[in-house]
């Protein structure tokens, strides 16, 4: 499990730190080590009082997780893999960006929903994230450098963990926390039942990326099985998010080669998309080895962007970073599990 104070909203901080024999205060200045200067012990935070580090240390590090493994790309990108103390591994991928760089972070041991060309869902749900372990993720990256942008689109999907995600945002947009912006945070989901309500209710402007992937019922249900939901249902649900953020949409569309690609579906993602407040990303697939998904050439990518274009649909096609980083989520995961 994920130390104390980390599962706790940062409200709580000073009276965890008295409870231990500390000020009230010294919970303030733990926060700051942790979130803006990068500490990953308490023997670190230098002014704290030398017999509270002790009594904290002897009782255990502010971090359980290890970085386990770490990947680069030529591109900049980076990917950690994390190992908590009852052995469940998730990766972080950190990625730079003409915006500055982004942070994506799992929300889930694995993933239930089981995308048929992902690598996370490949071996199903392990376990939820507790907020603290979502935290962790990012403060083992903050102890590397800095980020600007926070993406939740790694491993599992928040909307199956939506209390502690929506906890570990809470600290990572408190100004005393990470002190992030909303609205250079997105959270990336398959929109399961009643998330995007929930999303709406929390009343943070953050962005949300809604994982389609296909423009009709029948290939999504067959490419994302666990998400399975009218595709009507789910757009009618983020435009009322848009309602009650202001904030555009995107819809994620993993293309995939003579599965999702062709001119007839560009033509069909256009008409579900037109006079929608929401742009389309459309993301050539990493190809995951044993699969068998295969990633569009980039004339068929720029074609398929080029209809959605034409239909008066805002579109980016994006570059994907991190290739050599095995980036796709999962991947570096996998490679370790035992198989
Ligand atoms: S693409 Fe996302 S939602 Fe789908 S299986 Fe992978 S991690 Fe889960």
């Amino acid at each position: 499990m994920s130390p104390a104070p980390l599962d706790l909203p940062l409200a709580a901080w000073p009276d965890w730190f008295a409870a231990r024999g500390g000020r009230p205060f010294h919970g303030r200045s733990a926060a700051r080590w942790l979130f803006r200067r990068g500490a990953r012990s308490w023997e670190e935070m230098s002014d704290l009082p030398a017999g509270l580090r002790r009594r904290l240390a002897a009782a255990g590090p502010p971090l359980t997780s290890v970085v386990e493994r770490e990947a680069a790309a030529g591109d900049g990108a980076r990917k950690l893999l994390l190992r908590f103390p009852d052995g469940a591994a998730v990766e972080c991928v950190w990625m730079p960006g003409s915006r500055g760089r982004t942070l994506c972070l799992s929300t889930q041991v694995g993933c239930p929903i089981r995308c048929r060309f992902c690598a996370s869902g490949a071996d199903g749900l392990e376990r939820n994230l507790a907020a603290g372990e979502i935290l962790e993720q990012a403060l083992q990256v903050r102890a590397r450098g800095s980020f600007e942008r926070l993406v939740v689109m790694g491993m599992g999907d928040p909307g199956l963990n939506l209390e502690a995600t929506l906890a570990a945002l809470d600290t990572l947009l408190d100004p005393a926390g990470g002190g992030l912006s909303a609205r250079r945070v997105t959270v990336s989901t398959v929109g399961p039942r009643g998330a995007l309500e929930r999303l709406a209710a929390w009343g943070r402007p953050v962005t949300l990326a809604l994982s389609l992937h296909a423009p009709d019922d029948e290939l999504r249900a067959e490419l994302v099985p666990g998400g399975r939901r009218p595709v009507a249902e789910l757009l009618a649900e983020a435009d009322a998010l848009f309602a009650a953020h202001g904030r555009e949409y995107t819809v994620e569309y993993v293309l995939l080669a003579g599965v999702n690609d062709r001119p007839e579906q560009a033509e069909a993602l256009a008409r579900l998309l037109r006079g929608r407040r929401c742009h389309a990303n459309l993301i050539p697939y990493n190809p995951v080895p044993g699969l068998g998904y295969r990633r569009p050439v980039p004339a068929e990518q720029r074609a398929f962007a080029a209809r959605l274009r034409r239909a008066g649909i805002s579109v980016t096609l994006r570059r994907s970073l991190g290739r050599a980083a095995e980036a796709a989520c999962g991947q570096l995961r996998r490679r370790t599990l035992p198989c």
